[in-house]
């Protein structure tokens, strides 16, 4: 399993050679031809980088939604490519985002989880490198590394998670607050640098980076009565037992049926008398609100409430009726997303920007809709795991393309300085995806990859572990626990049942933790427990 990747690091050094830690690089390195190029066919391309948080695949039409549609994200796969096996390193939101600017595994960026310590922004990342190029860089939005964005010409985001309704905003000029709603404030900002508050001269990066569809899945005023008396289809394991699995499937703390807030998460007001955080909660997300906002939110929800307070649930019933609660404001916080998606493939169409702009959208990680039973993310497993990845381009990509290679975040920054024409440092992880975008690299592609949470104890109490993936297998070793899992993604998609210990798999389950064990090598991690110390080995 491993001869791809060794022929794939060589590759990389190659390219590197010679290149200084992107970080160090100076306007020297610019590009001698920077005038004049917006809407030009040559010159280096503008990217704009839109992600947003917590949008799983599974609710993308363009990946094969069965709950929704997305227009706008489906274009960009459409007239550009789409990514269909698109994996995270570490699937919580701060580390993901750390690795998307590093092109570096979190035990490598230092960002390994999403508590206090921040991300060292001193550290190389493609954007400062894009800037040194002669770039204008932008950041608006959700930032989510706790310190202030470095790097940017220009940026304005949100200060930790955000706020759905009338939102404060950071900037290096202090803090304001704009009335409205997240998604749709987000998209305004971004179109106001694009056509105000850039240099046209000059190529740019805007990096938009939107709060949704991330907890608590506030709907915007647009999007409230979407699905308004439909069912939306249940996944097949919503009622998971979570037999066939190692122990921490069961430990979690992330269950539709036990750990959701009421009325913070699921909008079930008022909030239960001996409900204190929740109350709380919920409290600094209405109080937000303007009186207007208020009485739209209350005019939509209170019927909801009054019929599900006379429906008495309890139950299997009482989980189905949260997983429909949840969905549908999960769906109508995408709704939104996807129209402002189509807001700013508008202004690139109008403007001409379009012709030299590679536009990507992407989410941090996975999500869990309701499969196992669960909400939030951090698994392996595969709902968690996989990241959307469109990107459009054109006259380098072909319309309708389709990459089926194994990808992951860390190649997200290779990829942009390979778009910019930078060469790519030594010391990054990953690799550039445009030659996969192109169509011209089908040989020495990675055949596994590499994950590692590490997040526990903490929220949803998911526990440590790492493994890898292959086209076809996943081994996972939680290694606190000293358990493994080994899936055969191929007879059992949904990863129900684990055939570590059966007798047919055992040459597979060695041969994939050789593989696991050149991996972690391979991309110098030595944090958790090691394999050969492990037992059951
Ligand atoms: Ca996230």
């Amino acid at each position: 399993m491993s001869k791809g990747r060794d022929m794939d690091r060589r590759e990389v050094v190659r390219i590197g050679a010679g290149a200084a830690a992107f970080g160090a690089m100076t306007p020297l390195l610019g590009f001698p031809f920077l005038g004049g190029c917006q809407g030009a066919e040559e010159g280096p391309p503008n990217i704009v980088f839109i992600f947003s948080d917590d949008h799983a695949c599974q609710a993308i039409s363009a990946y094969g939604s069965r709950i929704n549609q997305t227009p706008n994200i489906d274009r960009i796969a459409r007239e550009g490519a789409i990514f269909q096996n698109s994996f995270c390193s570490n699937s919580i939101c701060a580390p993901s985002r750390a690795v998307v600017l590093t092109g570096k595994f979190s035990h490598i960026n230092g960002k390994i989880d999403n508590r206090a310590d921040p991300f060292d922004t001193s550290q190389p990342t493609f954007n400062k490198a894009l800037q040194g190029a002669g770039y204008q860089t932008a950041m608006i939005g959700k930032w989510h590394l706790r310190n202030d964005p470095e790097g940017f010409d220009y940026w304005k985001v949100l200060p930790g998670q955000g706020h759905y309704y009338n939102p404060d905003f950071r900037t290096p000029a202090g803090t304001e607050r704009i009335e409205g709603y997240v998604t749709d404030i987000v998209t305004d900002q971004s179109l106001d640098w694009l056509e105000n508050g850039r240099d046209p001269e000059k190529p740019f990066l805007l990096m938009c980076q939107h709060k949704a569809p991330h907890r608590s899945w506030m709907p915007g005023p647009d999007h409230m009565r979407l699905f308004e008396g439909e069912d939306i289809p249940e996944p097949e394991t919503l009622l998971d037992d979570y037999q066939g699995r190692a122990s921490p499937a069961s430990n979690q703390e992330m269950s539709i049926r036990d750990h959701f807030f009421p009325a913070y998460d699921l909008k079930i007001t008022p909030p239960a008398s001996d409900a204190e955080s929740d109350q709380n909660l919920w409290a600094a997300t209405y109080d937000r609100m303007t009186p207007e906002q208020q009485a739209l939110w209350d005019s939509v929800y209170e019927p909801r409430n009054v019929a599900f307070a006379e429906a008495d649930l309890s139950g299997d019933d009482l989980v189905r009726y949260y997983y429909q609660r949840y969905i549908k404001d999960y769906l109508r916080c995408i709704a939104s997303v996807d129209d402002n998606v189509g807001r700013i493939l508008d202004y690139l169409d109008q403007t001409g920007l379009a012709e030299n702009t590679l536009i990507i959208y992407s989410s941090d990680q996975g999500f869990y809709l309701g499969e196992h039973g669960w909400y939030d993310k951090r698994w392996m497993y595969e709902e968690s795991l996989r990241m959307p990845f469109v990107a459009r381009w054109p006259g380098r990509i072909d319309p309708g393309t389709e990459v089926s290679h194994m990808i992951q975040n860390i190649d997200y920054a290779p990829t942009f300085l390979d778009a910019a024409g930078l060469p790519i440092p030594e010391d990054i992880q990953g690799e550039s995806l445009i030659p996969l975008m192109e169509g011209r690299r089908n040989n020495g592609w990675r055949d596994s990859i590499y994950y590692h949470y590490y997040e526990f104890p903490a929220v949803h109490m998911v526990a440590k572990h790492y493994g890898v993936r292959t086209e076809r297998y996943k081994l996972i070793h939680y290694y606190e626990t000293g358990e493994w899992e080994c899936f055969d993604l191929e007879t059992d998609p949904q990863e129900l049942s684990s055939v570590y210990d059966h007798p047919d798999y055992q040459e597979v389950v060695e041969q994939l933790k050789q593989e696991l064990r050149r991996l972690r090598e391979f991309y110098e991690d030595e944090t958790g427990i090691p394999i050969s110390s492990a037992n059951t080995v």
